[in-house]
């Protein structure tokens, strides 16, 4: 059966000291009264993930980044490569995020390398698609997802595929309040799963975890996580607090 998976984003948020407790209350919380079969997983900055892991017992929360470099190593000043990453007991790299692509000018090209880099060293991508506002208005959105697959994980091995997760996060309902109805998020869950089946067979599109990310929070995380192609959330806002962030976790 396909992992369910509630993922914290906290992007560049807490010191490394506000990091560790918020990693411990979230610990605190999962370890005691958190839904077992749900793997959870905080996304924090570069240099909070050798503490954090620390912090956490790993059976039961894992750790990712929230980038890594497209370039194995060598002289690219200021950026951390999976395998830096891989070497702090991270499991998971959150890649592909819209904020990157808007902000940091990340293109298909430059996520093919760094998809290529985390899996093979051994990290579990937590790959990010989606579309803005005037794509959705557009009523483009299908496309607009299947080419972002097409050119940056469909390339994949069937093999390496079946080690990853997606995210779909509208960018239109990041960070603003607005939730994609549990209709359009149902929807455009089921048709990239039909994608992967159809790219790589049934099998693998039954076993990926599809995420939903905008604006999830312990309002609304039951009735999205209720729907059948919906395999948990990558969320922003709400993992910034362990207690906003658990019911999330326990939405199930
Ligand atoms: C995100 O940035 O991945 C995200 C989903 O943010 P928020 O939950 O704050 O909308």
């Amino acid at each position: 059966m396909r992992k369910k998976i509630v993922a914290g984003n906290w992007k560049c948020n807490t010191t490394i000291q506000e990091g560790i407790e918020l990693a411990k209350a979230v610990n605190e919380l999962v370890v005691t009264t958190g839904a077992k079969d749900v793997v959870v997983v905080l996304g924090t900055p570069f240099t909070h993930l050798t503490s954090v892991v620390a912090a956490v017992d790993s059976t039961r929360v894992g750790v990712a980044a929230q980038n890594c470099a497209a370039e194995a190593k060598g002289a690219f000043t200021g950026e951390v490569s999976a395998a830096m990453v891989k070497s702090t007991g991270a499991e998971f790299v959150i890649l592909g995020h819209s904020e990157r692509r808007e902000y940091y000018g990340e293109t298909s090209a430059t996520l093919n390398k760094k998809v290529a880099l985390a899996l093979a060293n051994g990290l579990t991508p937590i790959y990010c698609c989606g579309e803005a506002l005037s794509v959705r208005e557009a009523n483009e959105q299908n496309a607009y997802v299947k080419t972002q697959l097409e050119e940056t994980i469909f390339n994949l091995s069937a093999e390496d595929f079946s080690k990853l997760a997606i995210a779909y996060e509208p960018i239109w309902a990041i960070g603003t309040g607005v939730t994609a109805s549990t209709a359009q998020a149902q929807e455009m869950l089921a048709f990239i799963r039909g994608l992967i089946a159809e790219k790589f067979g049934k099998a693998v599109a039954e076993e990926t975890s599809i995420l939903y990310g905008g604006s999830c929070n312990a309002k609304n995380a039951n009735e999205l996580f209720a729907q059948p192609d919906i395999d948990g959330g990558l969320i922003g806002g709400a993992s910034l607090k362990a207690e906003d962030f658990l019911p999330i976790i326990n939405a199930y």
